[in-house]
């Protein structure tokens, strides 16, 4: 796979994995902006949510679930946000879908 977290699911980089079963890999984020952020990823190779196909989409469930899981084992249940970036004018640098799960302090309006 292609880019960074491509390579962090094939295991050629390392990185502080929380979660991880066959679809789905939620690793902490090498530079939080928050107390805790992680990002959530889907195995699969989907460069970005705009171009995600219809069985991509049947993964969603399973992430929002895994995104509940994590906020309650990270302690962040009563407040947390879960975004993506999706293409370069929304600030999304890597080019595999992932979801960035947000908390731990009070957090500011929306750009
Ligand atoms: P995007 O801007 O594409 O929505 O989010 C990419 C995120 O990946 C950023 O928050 C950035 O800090 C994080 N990131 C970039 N490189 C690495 C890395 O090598 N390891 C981890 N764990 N996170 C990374």
């Amino acid at each position: 796979m292609s880019t960074i977290f491509g390579q962090i699911i094939e295991g050629k980089l390392p990185a502080e994995k929380v979660f991880e079963n066959d679809r789905i890999l939620v690793i902490k984020d090498i530079h939080p902006v928050a107390p805790v952020h992680l990002l959530i990823i889907p195995k699969k190779e989907i460069a970005m949510m705009q171009v995600a196909e219809s069985d991509d989409l049947k993964l969603l469930p399973e992430i929002f679930a895994v995104a509940q899981q994590m906020a309650e084992k990270f302690g962040v249940a009563d407040g947390y946000r879960l975004l993506v970036n999706n293409g370069e004018m929304a600030g999304q640098t890597i080019f595999h879908l992932h979801f960035h799960l947000i908390g731990g302090r009070r957090l500011g309006p929306m750009a």
